[in-house]
């Protein structure tokens, strides 16, 4: 790593815990230096000495689009000639509310928020406000943003610190989250049958994202959606990541399941910050203005934001964008598979839409993960070396075992043969030893 980009870090840390502002940044799984990056465009992330890296990781899911997308980026900067917030009601908002009741059937009220934290800590304070139980249920391995009751058992940079709960969750929240196993029927019906009905709400990833990306079995969602119904708790979809990435429709439309309330984050603002939480009518009339459950935000619904995703929203709702967005995910997952099989080297991956996940495994008859345990089992130290010789010839891949990995309908064909190709290198490299 060059002397500036230590020197960067060196800096950063003096003032800024760790010298970053998210722990997942830290590069604290796959060792080394994070590297600081000064602008994106397309397919690219440069760092500051201005060596492009083609980025599967797209801030973490949002730039669909593609960085610094011209029709967004235009939407932005006529948004800030008009003033950057009001706090006031605007018709962006509205705009963009509609656009999601439109795409997401189960939607049929949504309010904004500024991140997916406060998304998924709202619909949980909803969750309980209309069922007037505490407890809720949540699975290991999934993450919600870091509000107190989810960090219980939670995926994505909580499993790099190695702490099971967060530290200053006091025991009397986390004795109200109750985590079992993920894509375990089973341990659904357990769970019901000791708390049923004493039980809020479940939340879940759909499509697990933040242990790497488990794709669950039809039968876990509809155990859950079943069981939901039967006691009278609030299905959660925390669609903050595969929400209009795995398909326009997310995961519950790949499933086929009618949550009852639903999370979003990310890619609604193109890439500025923002969350929504929404769903039926009659759990969403229950937030303050409407009834007792208070739930706010300054900046909820900025303008900035709304008009950012407004524009996205044109590309998205566009003919064949998820297919052009999946055949690329396809192009570029089969072909690290094919390098592996070659190489001998034991890879499982997973993919849909516009997110894949990969895994090397321990040995040739491992089958694909699907659970938080599983995960954990896979070989983190073949993991990091991939990771950083895709960094040096590159190509920047999440810094974390459990993270998936993000596509843009900017990424060409040449993007994809080069990380293919660099792909095969390393894993031709690590064949050798
Ligand atoms: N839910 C899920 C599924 C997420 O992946 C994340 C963030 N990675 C969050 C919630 C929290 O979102 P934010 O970081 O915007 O607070």
């Amino acid at each position: 790593m060059s002397t500036k980009n230590e020197q960067l870090f060196a800096q950063a840390r003096k003032h800024i815990p760790g010298g970053v502002n998210s722990p997942v940044r830290a590069f604290a799984g796959v060792g080394g230096t994070p590297i600081f990056m000064h602008r994106a465009n397309g397919s690219k992330i440069y760092d500051t000495e201005d060596n492009a890296y083609i980025d599967y990781v797209g801030s973490w899911g949002p730039m669909i689009l593609g960085h610094a997308h011209p029709k967004v980026i235009d939407a932005v900067k006529k948004a800030a000639d008009d003033g950057l917030s009001f706090g006031t009601p605007t018709p962006f908002e509205t705009t963009v509310a509609d656009k999601i009741c439109e795409i997401v059937p189960s939607v049929e009220m949504i309010r904004m928020t500024s991140s997916g934290t406060e998304a998924t800590m709202s619909a949980i304070r909803l969750a309980r406000g209309y069922t007037q139980r505490d407890k809720i249920v949540k699975f290991e391995g999934c993450y919600h943003g870091h509000s107190d009751s989810l960090l219980v058992k939670a995926g994505s940079g909580m499993l790099d610190i190695g702490e099971p709960t967060s530290k200053g969750v006091p025991a009397d929240f986390a004795k109200h989250t109750i985590t079992i196993p993920y894509n375990d029927p089973q341990a659904i019906k357990d769970c019901f049958e000791k708390w049923g009905d004493e039980i809020a709400c479940v939340i879940l990833e759909p499509i697990a994202g933040n242990m790497n990306m488990v794709i669950p079995a039809q039968e876990f969602h509809d155990t859950l959606r079943a069981e939901c119904t039967a006691n009278g708790a609030v299905l959660i979809f925390d669609e903050v990541m595969t929400g209009f990435r795995v398909g326009l429709g997310g995961a519950q439309a790949h499933f086929g399941i009618t949550p009852d309330l639903t999370c979003f984050g990310k890619i609604i603002g193109a890439g500025l910050p923002v969350g929504a939480f929404g769903g039926k009518e009659e759990i969403m009339s229950c937030i303050a203005p409407l009834g007792g459950v208070y739930q706010a935000g300054t900046l909820s619904g900025n303008p900035l934001a709304m008009r950012a995703g407004i524009a996205m929203f044109e590309d998205l709702t566009a003919e064949g964008f998820y297919e052009d967005l999946s055949a690329k995910v396809d192009h570029l997952v089969d072909g690290f598979q094919a390098a592996a099989d070659k190489h001998g080297i034991n890879l499982r991956t997973n993919k849909l839409g516009g997110m894949f996940g990969m895994f090397f495994v321990k040995d040739s008859t491992t089958e694909t993960p699907k659970n938080f345990d599983d995960v954990t089992e896979c070989d983190m130290d073949v993991f990091n070396t991939f990771f950083h010789g895709m960094l040096d010839r590159g190509i920047y891949l999440a810094p974390s075992a459990y993270e998936a990995g993000f596509m843009s309908i900017k990424h060409s064909a040449e993007d994809i043969d080069a990380s293919i190709a660099a792909a095969d290198e390393i894993f031709a490299n690590m064949a050798k030893q």
